[in-house]
């Protein structure tokens, strides 16, 4: 510990919320110094509020669970044993090299994180290309914000999830929160809502379940799962209908309004209603809240998104919010509420399978031309683009022989677990770093124990698009390195002697020049502004020398054009259409998964510590009580979830805050509860996202074992 108190950053969700960590000396001298957090008020974004992951975040540091050596895989037992450094290292490169010397370079996969900072993120993109050669590249974060990037760049020409900050929240007039939890997945936000009640603004909570987010609401929608775009083309028929569009605006900052228009004047509300189950009479009084408000935001989050029509679903928010004049003015507009730690920076620095730094495009030569400078390589020696998330894990053991993993636990998070399982199990040869063993860890040939949040520095990007400083705080322990050490010692071993540093200011300085000129321009914006400033916007260009002030960030985008070619927002025409499984005499119910407060995406972190182990140690299916009668079900009673892929267990949990054409499970224990065994791997056809959000299944009793 090198201060009294260090501010930093918590380690889980997009929120990044302000913390200080403050050393504890040990009693015992060998066990060095502990943290604990403090509350750090002066950080605007949670102004010192924490949840119970954020409070509790440092007790894995010094767990008992947590990795502390390379394991390797031994060939006469079988199981994965204690190893050094060198041997688990070059083990990896030996392997690797072997892979696609045989194979070829695309039979190397890298599959990375949304939880990585941006400087690893930023390396293990140029290690797939530059060193591995490889394009079959992607992460986790597809499973989380794609089709919300996707369709932003449609409208936009630009993907900032918020592109305004959170305190505008409270000032707008009204707020539609489309398929969030707030108040279970980033709590802190959630005064931001009770805040714009207070301030006389509307909250329409659209969500199948009367969440905690929703009881808050003024009016709660509660759709069908798989009909949130038939639902924003029935409130924008009726815009249409009641004469509430803004002609001034559209005419001026839009194109496009005739298709968008023709194509939500054939979802008339009565149609929307028998596809939705949201009556008529809401349906309108939506309308007035939102066309009545003197400013207003829609803001979605995984709930529309991941669905097999997750990107036309967002484009049909966005519509509504274009044709109404709620977007690019103060105030107004649309906005997704990313999830995972580093949801926006992680798909901005080049581990997307189409992307390379700066959200340039893999396939544009004058991108590949600049970065490729940049890396010190010709632009004919990178790939092309590689396969999304789910079709590399697809993939795996197929024409992809070999995968080296960080930062991610497929094994639970990924759709149809069960068969993605099974990819994994039949690779020729798995690495994984990680902090502690997950479910896909125990999978490896090799495990490599790599630092906490709290033991190195890096930047994320938050929700709002705001470049945060995480600091290193207390020393790792001995036997544990970092992603970029990791990254650096295995490209040398390769034969990349340079252009891999550790340390990670080093490594954005670079990323700083790699993502200069393009969308996510990071290149006016250092560790030192970053501490001062609690954070800055990007995009925020360096300027040159003649500047005499330098660029301030940009926490507000679109104020005066857009980031098309012609500075007008884009209307997409889009039309409902079902999700890829609908309800059936074999499997009769929807399925939606979602989070728990007291747990995080694939709980590899928070199922290892005892107080959100304790308030939420397993999982459960939610259904309503009429569903129960039916089914012969007590409240308790172990429960199973079956659908065309597999089955996931838990006991049922009896609540009229569920649509009765639905239940719900979390999605944070392997084993028995895990319910992706059970979800649909249907993808996007654009962004590919998975339809994690709908799929028919039938419930059964479960009964003991
Ligand atoms: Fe951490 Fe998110 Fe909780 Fe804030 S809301 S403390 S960032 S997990």
């Amino acid at each position: 510990m090198h201060e009294t108190t260090i501010p930093t950053h918590c380690p889980y969700c997009a929120l990044q919320c302000g913390m200080n960590l403050r050393g504890v000396p040990q009693p015992d001298a060998d066990a060095g110094t502990a943290v604990e957090v403090v509350e750090r008020p002066d950080f605007p974004v949670n102004r010192g509020a924490l949840c119970g992951k954020g409070r509790t975040s440092p007790s894995l540091l010094s767990s008992r669970v947590r990795l502390t050596g390379p394991l390797v895989r031994s060939h006469a037992t079988g199981r994965l044993e204690p190893a050094t450094w060198e041997e688990a290292l070059r083990t990896i490169a030996d392997r690797l090299r072997r892979t696609r010397e045989t194979h070829g370079a695309d039979a190397v996969g890298v599959f990375g994180g949304g939880g990585l900072t941006n400087e690893k993120a930023y390396t293990l993109g140029k290690f797939a290309r530059v060193v591995l050669g490889t394009s079959q590249i992607d992460y986790n974060g597809r499973f989380c914000m794609s089709s919300a990037a996707a369709a932003h760049t449609k409208a936009f020409g630009l993907d900032r999830g918020l592109p305004f900050p959170l305190e505008d929240v409270p000032r707008t007039g009204c707020v539609i929160l489309v398929g969030s939890n707030l108040a279970e997945t980033m709590p802190p936000a959630l005064r931001y809502l009770m805040e714009l009640k207070e301030n006389g603004g509307k909250l329409i909570v659209v969500d199948p379940r009367r969440t905690k987010t929703a009881e808050q609401a003024d009016l709660h929608l509660a759709p069908r799962p798989g009909t949130d775009l038939a639902l924003a083309l029935g409130l924008l028929h009726e815009v249409v209908a009641q004469g509430r569009t803004d002609e001034e605006f559209i005419a001026a900052r839009t194109s496009g309004w005739a298709d968008a228009r023709a194509a939500a004047m054939a979802h008339w509300p009565e149609l929307v209603e028998r596809i939705t189950g949201v009556g008529v009479p809401a349906l309108r009084e939506a309308v007035r809240l939102f066309c009545d408000a003197p400013s207003a935001m829609v803001l979605t989050a995984r709930g529309p998104e991941q669905q097999s029509k997750g990107t036309d679903t967002v484009s049909a928010w966005i519509n509504l919010c274009l044709a109404t004049g709620r977007a690019g003015r103060p105030l107004s507009g649309y906005g997704c509420l990313t999830g995972q730690g580093n949801g926006q920076g992680g798909r901005e620095h080049g581990q997307k399978a189409d992307q390379l730094p700066g959200y340039r495009k893999l396939d544009d030569p004058a991108a590949r031309e600049h970065v490729a400078r940049v890396w010190g390589v010709a632009p004919e020696s990178l790939p092309g683009p590689g396969r999304s998330a789910y079709e590399l894990l697809d993939a795996l053991g197929g024409d992809v022989k070999s995968l080296l993993l960080m930062g991610s636990n497929p094994v639970v998070s990924a759709p149809r677990a069960a068969h993605v399982e099974e990819r994994i199990r039949s690779l020729d040869f798995l690495a994984v770093a990680d902090v502690v063993l997950s479910e896909t860890a125990a999978l490896a040939d090799v495990v490599l124990p790599v630092t906490q949040w709290a033991e190195e520095s890096g930047t994320t990007t938050n929700l709002e698009g705001r470049v945060l400083l995480r600091r290193k705080a207390v020393d790792a322990p001995a036997g544990v390195r970092s992603d970029l050490e990791v990254l650096g010692a295995l490209a040398g071993l390769l034969g990349h002697e340079k252009g891999f540093p550790a340390d990670p200011e080093e490594v954005f300085e670079e990323l700083r020049r790699a993502s200069a000129g393009g969308l996510a321009d990071y290149s006016g914006i250092t560790y030192r502004r970053i501490a001062e400033e609690d954070g800055v916007f990007w995009p925020c260009p360096e300027g040159d020398e003649q500047d005499a002030d330098p660029h301030p960030g940009t926490p507000r985008l679109f104020l005066d054009r857009f980031a098309t070619a012609d500075g007008l927002a884009r209307f997409v025409p889009v039309g409902h259409r079902p999700a890829a499984e609908e309800p059936d005499a074999e499997y009769p119910v929807l399925l939606t998964t979602g989070r728990v407060v007291a747990q995080y995406q694939s709980g590899a972190q928070t199922r290892r510590v005892d107080e959100l182990n304790a308030a939420a140690p397993g999982p459960f299916v939610e259904l309503h009580p009429q569903l129960a009668e039916r089914l012969g079900v007590g409240e308790g009673e172990p429960l199973a979830v079956v659908s065309r892929r597999g089955r996931a267990t838990g006991p049922a949990r009896i609540t009229t805050g569920i649509r009765p054409d639905t239940v719900f499970m979390p999605f944070h224990w392997p084993g028995e509860g895990r319910v992706n065994t059970v979800t649909n791997p249907a993808l996007d056809p654009t962004s590919r996202m998975p339809e994690f959000k709908v799929c028919a299944v039938r419930l059964e009793p479960a009964g003991p074992g």
